[in-house]
């Protein structure tokens, strides 16, 4: 039997585990054997996420990645890793107007300085093995714009630049990088926004696939792009938005 996209015994890191996205790339990568490591800032939402997930070498790590000794601890205690899926994400919706400088900071330092910095501590510390893959979860925002999204836009067309840099510098290693950049997903992070549920359902029909996305669909990507069937694949931004970038 052919697997290319088997991922069984990868060790695999997820921040942003703890719900939404996150969580779904969680129990899909343990349901297909990987070894996973799951983090975020809420134990309690992590530990629901754990017992979700199937096998028993999965670990979970509580941190706040915008803090840089919470950052080094939880690089300390992973072991050396097949991949890392950076998907820990926020949006505060302002427009440009009223934007607020600490919003604006929250933002940048989630999106996008920490996920950078996650990466530049794990290749300090040596914790990524040769062949590795990197995945940080982008957003179709990035280059499609909606009001209010300026700074959320811009931490995601920059963390796509980033990667595609990064990809660059490690293919040397084998280290491959890519982004996901989904569309519209129901989680927490959309029910901070000002639509309403009639809203929501309104702007779904604008998609050509007529829904929004599913967060085990976005962790099916994920699981493409760590696998050996991506192989040849760094640098890219893989789309995942039922349509709507296309409209
Ligand atoms: P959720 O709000 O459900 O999940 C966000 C996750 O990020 C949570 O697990 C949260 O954990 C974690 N997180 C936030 N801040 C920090 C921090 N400082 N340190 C560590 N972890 C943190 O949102 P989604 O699942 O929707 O978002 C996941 C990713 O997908 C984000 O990067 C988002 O931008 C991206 N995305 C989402 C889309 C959507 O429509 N939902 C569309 C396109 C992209 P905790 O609170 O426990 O710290």
């Amino acid at each position: 039997m052919l697997h290319p996209f088997d991922i069984q015994g990868k060790k695999i890191l997820i921040t942003g585990a703890s719900s939404g996205i996150g969580r779904a790339m969680a129990v899909v990568c343990s349901q297909m054997g990987a070894d996973v490591c799951i983090t975020g800032r809420n134990a309690e939402a992590l530990a629901q996420t754990l017992e979700m997930m199937n096998g028993s070498k999965n670990t979970r790590i509580v941190a706040d990645l915008t803090n840089n000794d919470a950052m080094n601890q939880l690089v300390n205690e992973l072991p050396v890793l097949d991949a890392v899926i950076s998907n820990a994400g926020i949006n505060r919706r302002m427009i440009t107007q009223f934007l607020k400088e600490d919003a604006m900071d929250n933002v940048l330092n989630t999106n996008l300085k920490a996920p950078i910095m996650l990466t530049k501590a794990l290749l300090k510390a040596k914790k990524l093995n040769t062949g590795a893959s990197l995945v940080f979860v982008s957003s179709i925002a990035a280059f499609h714009s909606s009001i209010g999204d300026g700074v959320y836009s811009a931490s995601k067309g920059v963390l796509s630049s980033f990667a595609k840099v990064l990809a660059m510098e490690l293919a040397p290693k084998k280290i491959r990088v890519n982004t996901i950049q989904p569309g519209m997903v129901r989680t927490g992070l959309t029910e901070n926004g000002p639509l309403s549920e009639a809203d929501y359902q309104k702007d779904e029909q604008r998609y050509p696939l007529a829904r929004y996305g599913k967060p085990e669909e976005i962790a099916y990507a994920a699981v493409y792009l760590i696998s050996d069937a991506a192989c040849w694949i760094t640098g890219t931004d893989l789309v995942i938005d039922g349509g709507i970038s296309l409209i």
